[in-house]
């Protein structure tokens, strides 16, 4: 799916899915393009999600996964985003505030 189809059948601006980096991982069978909640899963969104999201993701991103979905796209485990996290909280990124 390109970004055009999925701004058709979500209704997510083509910019936001572009600047978010949608298009590329996102089923759009299974989109929730909701504000406040996960993009893929639809799970309300924690501070920390879309904070881990702009952090390894897209710093400019609008759109959000929560850690779990995040995880899952960056191939990791959730463990070890929450222990990034921990970590760049402690050294101060305001993302994790
Ligand atoms: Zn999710």
């Amino acid at each position: 799916m390109d970004s055009g189809e999925l701004a058709a059948r979500t209704g997510i601006p083509v910019c936001n899915i572009r600047s978010a980096g949608l298009a590329e991982f996102v089923d759009g069978s299974a989109l929730f393009p909701e504000p406040g909640r996960c993009i893929k899963c639809g799970r309300p969104l924690v501070a920390d999600d879309s904070g881990a999201h702009k952090k390894f993701i897209n710093r400019g991103a609008s759109l959000f996964f929560c850690i779990s979905c995040l995880s899952v796209y960056l191939g990791v485990s959730e463990e070890l985003v929450r222990e990034k996290i921990d970590y760049f909280r402690k050294t101060g990124c305001t993302l994790f505030s």
